[in-house]
């Protein structure tokens, strides 16, 4: 069959042409596509060694992992503390976490369930979680881990990030001040308890055999002892305070009536027929432990009437303000210079005044304010000198459905 010139491929010149152009272009778009991903990879690649450095120069441990619970990057802060092999890196959470054996604060063993990664992975962020860990054997590494869920700005979840540091040496040393809060609160309190039964015996001996005269010097000995042991319980109770160690037991309390009753049992240390409790009427009750409601009672009325002139009057008025009840503890003694009250409530902090005197190691007030804040209440003080000082105090009301102790 001839070829009719429309038969004959017209454009093959042209095509050629043609093809050779597109192929022109699809290598220029190549190579430039190429390029850019060069350009990215580079980027990524350059980011990574930033994120790497960055990990690495962190002294606390750090570990990212996928959404499965793998490890995909940790920094030899974690590597130095964990003490996984390369393989041991690899395996799945499952099989690397019980070759850490950990435990909680308490001893008790940590379920699996429950520790920072998984809690993370399930997308719960959690904090400052303490972990015994046994890394190596005969090795206990005590750590306060963070861990959280990593997601996109779009919420895409892209795994976890947890970082932990060590803390084995801050234990240690809690557990050294726990010797000495132990030590001092029985063996020293206890001879102190024999030197104060012995002043007592011999002082009614004294009096019994009419020696009146040496009367003073036995209760010299009584006086400086039971200042001693107050100020090893002040020392012992800010310890354990600190150390968060004083658990409240809340429950409804009656604070008029308390402060009654405390005034009572308080009469024979202290000169309490100076105190004079005004309360108003059908006040509701606090939300309160009333032990620790009678610690912070006691330090502002021994201090009132500590620091007063003998024989002034000290007002205790109790009134409700909104959804707390308030104290206030008021004495006509020397006053506190304005520029020291910013100061009073701190840790050990006495007064120019206290120096010259007598008095405890100022920590009374400071126990105070611990004490009213862990209820949530606040405390304040107003004062002139020359003229008195008052000291308040507020504590919540308990809420209407609390009948009984706090669970
Ligand atoms: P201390 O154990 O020395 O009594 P506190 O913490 O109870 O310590 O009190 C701190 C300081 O505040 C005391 O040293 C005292 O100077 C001053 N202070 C406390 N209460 C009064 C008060 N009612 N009047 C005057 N000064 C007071």
């Amino acid at each position: 069959m001839r070829s009719t010139p429309s038969e004959t491929p017209p454009h093959s010149e042209n095509e050629r042409a043609i093809g050779a152009v597109m192929a022109g272009r699809d290598v220029t778009r190549e190579r430039s596509a190429q390029a850019d991903r060069e350009r990215i990879f580079k980027e990524v690649e350059e980011q990574a060694a930033e994120l790497d450095a960055t990990l690495t120069s962190v002294a606390d441990g750090l570990i990212i992992y996928s959404p499965q619970g793998e490890i995909v990057r940790m920094n030899p802060a974690a590597q130095d503390i964990l003490g996984y092999s390369a393989a041991e890196r690899k395996r799945p959470m499952g099989e690397r976490l019980p070759k850490l054996h950990i435990q909680k604060a308490n001893g008790e063993p940590f379920r699996e369930e429950e520790t920072p990664p998984r809690r993370a992975i399930r997308g719960e962020p959690v904090h400052g979680v303490i972990m015994v860990i046994h890394p190596r054997p005969g090795q206990t590494v005590w750590l306060s881990a963070s861990a959280a869920p990593i997601r996109t700005p779009d919420g895409d979840f892209l795994g976890a990030v947890m970082t932990f540091t060590d803390i084995t040496r801050l234990h240690e040393l809690q557990e050294q001040r726990e010797d000495i809060l132990r030590a001092v609160s029985h063996d020293l309190r206890n001879p102190l308890a024999i030197v104060q039964a012995q002043a007592q015996l011999l002082l009614r001996n004294l009096h019994k055999a009419g020696l009146t005269g040496s009367v003073h010097s036995a209760e010299a000995i009584l006086t400086s002892a039971q200042r001693m042991n107050d100020m090893i319980q002040d020392l012992i109770e800010s310890a354990r305070l600190e150390a968060g160690q004083l658990p409240l037991e809340r429950q409804r309390v009656d604070l008029a009536a308390l402060a009654v009753d405390l005034k009572r049992r308080l009469d024979e240390t202290l000169e309490t027929e100076r105190v004079h409790i005004e309360a108003s009427p059908g006040l509701p009750p606090v939300w309160a432990d009333p032990n620790r409601l009678e610690r912070i009672l006691t330090n502002l009325l021994s201090n009132a009437l500590k620091y007063s002139t003998p024989g002034t009057e000290v007002w205790v008025a109790i009134r409700r303000q909104e959804s707390e009840i308030v104290t206030t503890v008021t004495d006509q003694g020397p006053g506190i210079a304005p520029e020291e009250l910013p100061h009073l409530f701190q840790r050990y902090y006495r007064t120019r005044a206290a120096h010259r005197g007598r008095g405890g190691l100022g920590l009374g007030l400071y126990i105070t304010r611990m004490l009213v804040e862990a209820h949530g209440g606040h405390i304040w003080v107003e004062s002139r000198v020359g003229v008195g000082s008052t000291f308040g105090f507020s504590m919540p009301i308990a809420p209407a459905d609390t009948t009984g102790p706090e669970q």
